[in-house]
């Protein structure tokens, strides 16, 4: 047993098995944290956090400057961690530590930038001579609750622009994979991060709700059902939410494409983390002329994957599926599409056991009618559709209850950029795909069911904050019209002004 299984099996209670998906073995138990013990972390945190606000942000930045130099000092344990917990490649673990330290470094340098007081220029006539100046206060804690495919990246980024902006935070991960959440905290703890500031509460759905309860703000990454009862249970106390949620990704290919690279794209984007990626291509639509030549270029590149469990760098290309409900889900929408005449291209059943893999699939022939373009699979399949053109690949792309992300593939950018602006969705990238999510400066969420709000962006830390608007007389005259006895006075002659103004 190691020392984070120790640390995590003491303790009275409930605790839930962690699994290793890529062997299928139990590695860990953690402990679910009861609604005393999350309001008891609370009751911590709201004592530690005035003085970090304080602290001001050349101090905060330090703690996760010094938490970056942690975790590239640590790599390969926190790599081993997360593909512990999710069966990922070690590329695709890799990926979250690149992204974190790209996002420790993001907030750590723009916070001030975006909280700085802001000065608002008072354009009325009542508020003549007056300043007006709006300061972000942090609310105090925020509650992050995150998924199971991303632990460091969905989870822990989201709480660094919380503890920039000055405020606690209490992480609740996914019951699936809470190992990365601890190794978090010790980074934090090694870091410099003041006690209790910064907490871990394991834990199911049970917990996730208390943090919901404790928190003044929450940050909920999750499924779009898990979202509405988030959403449900903080408008009882009037607490803010922003929602990331699932997405169905489509990917348009124009075709004036290079197929070449569109082709390797859909492979990659789609099949990335074994294709559970809330921002993964999840169905594609290519224009009628190309669409043969597309299909044969993507089931090429695929028939080259490896997938099995992670043997370091360079081992396998293609991970396990890391919860397991999520292999019967891919299963049933694959025999969903071909019971409705869809073609296996290429994949389409289980992988060998122990480790729970499903093969890199890629379906033709498939229809808005199929489960496979309307859900969310959160797999490693890729369904193609040919299109007539791209007016109904359009059509097609927004006639779905997600709007996440998309991705339009054409040699003429600026045609693309004129289809990507008729897309539903947060983000669409004309040729590339989910990669807007390191421009940290650009706002990331979901339209329709996949999403409130955002993060990244002036949006990703403000709402970690409460405005208040300070508004000074800079003069103050005895004979203030706005006051009596003037004031009858100033409302006729401001009403005539007004009239004179506005009524031409
Ligand atoms: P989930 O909704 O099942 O669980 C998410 C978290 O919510 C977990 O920590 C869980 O314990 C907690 N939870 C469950 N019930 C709760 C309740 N009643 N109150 C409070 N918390 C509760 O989601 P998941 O299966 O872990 O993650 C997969 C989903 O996440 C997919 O739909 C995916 O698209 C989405 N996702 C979205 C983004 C994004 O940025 N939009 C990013 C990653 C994942």
């Amino acid at each position: 047993m190691t020392d984070l299984q120790a640390s995590t099996t003491t303790g009275p209670g409930r605790t839930i098995p962690v699994e290793d998906p890529a062997r299928g073995t139990i590695i860990a138990d953690v402990p679910v944290l009861d609604s005393a013990a999350v309001h008891a972390l609370a009751t911590r945190a709201r004592m530690a956090q005035p003085a970090w606000s304080a602290a001001g942000f050349d101090a905060r930045g330090a703690v996760l400057l010094r938490a970056r130099k942690w975790l590239m000092r640590n790599g390969d344990r926190m790599i081993d961690t997360i593909s512990s917990e999710t069966g990922k490649t070690y590329e695709d673990a890799q990926l979250e530590l690149s992204v974190a330290a790209e996002s420790f470094t993001f907030w750590a340098k723009h916070a001030a930038k975006y909280l700085a007081d802001e000065r608002v220029a008072a354009r009325s006539l009542l508020t003549v001579g007056k300043r007006v100046r709006v300061r972000y206060e942090p609310v105090g804690i925020v509650g992050v609750i995150g998924p199971w495919n991303y632990p460091l990246v969905n989870a822990f980024c989201d709480c660094v622009p919380a503890l920039m902006a000055g405020n606690a935070v209490i992480l609740k991960p996914s019951e699936v994979t809470p190992l990365t959440a601890l190794l978090v905290q010790e980074m934090l703890e090694a870091s410099g991060m003041p006690a209790d500031l910064f907490a871990v509460a394991t834990g199911d759905g049970s917990t996730g709700g208390a943090v919901v309860d404790v928190s003044d703000y929450v940050m909920f990454t999750g499924s779009t059902r898990t979202g509405q009862a988030v959403m449900e249970r903080a408008a009882k106390t009037l607490t803010p939410v922003s929602l990331e949620l699932g997405g169905k990704d489509p990917m348009i290919v124009c075709a004036d494409a290079d197929l070449e690279r569109a082709a390797n794209a859909a492979a990659y984007y789609g099949l990335l983390n074994a294709g559970q990626v809330c921002i993964s291509v999840e169905r594609v639509y290519v224009e009628a002329p190309v669409h043969d030549e597309f299909v044969r270029r993507l089931v090429d590149n695929v028939r080259g994957l490896r997938q099995g469990v992670g043997a370091g760098p360079g081992s396998v290309e293609i991970g396990a599926l890391t919860f397991a409900p999520q292999i019967e889900l891919v299963e049933a929408h694959v025999q969903d599409a071909i019971a409705q005449g869809a073609e296996v291209q290429i994949g389409g059943r289980r992988g060998p056991g122990p480790g729970r893999f499903y093969e890199p699939t890629v379906l033709t022939g498939v229809t808005h009618e199929m489960r496979c373009m309307r859900e969310e699979t959160f797999g490693p399949t890729i369904p193609v559709m040919k299109v007539d053109d791209v007016e109904e690949a359009v059509r097609m792309a927004n006639d779905s209850v997600y709007g996440l992300q998309a991705s339009v593939w054409t040699k003429d950018v600026a045609r693309g950029e004129q289809l990507a602006r008729r897309v539903e969705a947060g983000a669409v990238i004309v040729n590339d795909a989910m990669t807007n999510y390191a421009a940290f400066g650009a706002p990331m969420g979901g339209w329709k069911s996949s999403g409130v709000g955002s993060r990244h962006g002036a949006n990703g830390i403000r709402k970690y904050c409460k405005t208040q608007t300070i508004m000074s007389a800079r003069f103050s005259p005895k004979k203030d019209p706005n006051m009596f006895p003037y004031a009858a006075w100033r409302s006729r002659a401001l009403g005539r002004v007004v009239r004179f103004i506005y009524g031409r």
